[in-house]
């Protein structure tokens, strides 16, 4: 995905760019209140959903195309650019046609390549080059999300974005959709140029969780923030619990650090030097355990060992987890730090035990 061009080139996008409204369109009055709100407070982009993607039939399904001249309005009356989500050809129709400013797609779309290819497809057709947010799909796949970014990618829209909003798991956690961050910086990594959203209303689920998610999100540097907004939450017809008022959220931007990315990198530079430095031993002692679990598993091979012996591996985990966690490292880190060390320990003693390399 090269030459990306800027998503909303007359919104100010040297701090986060924040995207707002309410997870559903309702009503004509409830779009424009909001909006109203939104707009005295200087949000310049309008989100709201009219057909929505209901997990159960019967839940409310969104207003459908009668929203799309809500929309207008709220774009004629406060000059905000206005958003919505799109999940098949006739949705980027009307909604292209209803000058809808950008377009998301939702995290049950994105994770089916075929209605991605549908969406692609009538961009395509309509030859406009509108700015298109796609949400990681809702299993925790970067390859999925990044290959539905490529349709968009190859129909050829250049004004994409990425938003970030958590996966599902199966039981109750703090989160609604667990925010599995290495999942977005990996595709930062790898697309330094593409803006990444976060949505810190659907990762929590809840109003008291947008103000922590969002500042780590901005923390990390993330192009902006979409968040759920409606003049009243707690009458919401969706999503009740994570919405909040324009008034609360305006309390929270302005209660979010943001970190300055002009400071002066030199004392940093010299911090960064000394990681490389680091990372280099790293690797030289992860060389030289290699070659000692290579010898182990010619000692093996000789004398007809197993390669794995499982309670051995098990009293390492137990002994070197507990010493980190004295250390100040989380024992999920030093256990698949562990596991990660001890699969590729495993493969190489396989190799040597078999004569050839283990299948993947
Ligand atoms: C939404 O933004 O209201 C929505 C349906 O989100 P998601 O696709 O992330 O569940
Ligand atoms: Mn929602």
């Amino acid at each position: 995905m090269d030459n990306l061009q800027p998503l909303f080139p007359t919104v100010d996008s040297t701090k986060p760019i924040i995207i707002a409204g309410p997870c559903s369109a309702e009503t004509e009055q409830q779009v424009l209140e909001t909006a109203r709100g939104l707009a005295a407070n200087g949000i310049k982009i309008f989100r709201a959903g009219i057909w929505k993607p209901r997990t159960h039939p019967g839940g409310f399904e969104g207003v459908g195309e009668a929203g799309l001249a809500w929309l207008a309005k709220v774009k004629e009356e406060t000059g905000m650019l206005t958003a919505t989500e799109v999940a098949n050809s006739q949705h980027v129709a009307l909604a292209l046609e209803a000058r809808v400013d950008a377009l998301w797609i939702g995290a049950r779309t994105s994770a089916n390549p075929f209605a991605m290819q549908e969406i692609a497809d009538a961009l395509a057709a309509a030859g406009r080059d509108v700015p298109v947010l796609v949400k990681n799909p809702v299993n925790p796949d970067l390859e999925l999300w990044i290959g539905a970014m490529q349709r968009i990618y190859n129909a050829g829209i250049r004004r994409i974005g990425a938003i970030h909003r958590g996966f599902s798991a199966y039981g109750r956690h703090l989160y609604r959709n667990l925010p599995q961050w290495r999942i977005p910086i990996e595709l930062r990594r790898r697309f330094p140029e593409l803006p990444v959203f976060c949505d810190p209303s659907h990762i929590g689920g809840k109003r008291e969780l947008i103000a922590p998610i969002s500042q780590q999100a901005l923390d990390m540097s993330f192009s902006g923030l979409i968040i759920e907004s409606h003049c009243d939450p707690d009458c919401a017809w969706s999503d009740k619990t994570q919405q909040i008022t324009p008034e609360v959220l305006n309390f929270i931007l302005h209660t979010l650090v943001l970190r300055d990315k002009s400071t002066s990198t030199e004392s940093l530079a010299l911090l960064r030097q000394q990681i490389d430095r680091i990372d280099d031993e790293l690797l030289e002692l992860l060389d030289k355990r290699m070659r000692v679990a290579r010898e182990i598993g010619h000692y093996k091979q000789e004398h007809s060992m197993p390669v794995i012996q499982a309670g051995r591996y098990n009293d390492l985990m137990q002994r070197r987890v507990a010493t980190a966690e004295e250390m100040g490292m989380s024992p999920d880190f030093m256990r698949s730090v562990l596991a990660a060390i001890h699969e590729e320990s495993v493969r190489q003693q396989i190799e040597i035990v078999n004569g050839h390399p283990l299948e993947k």
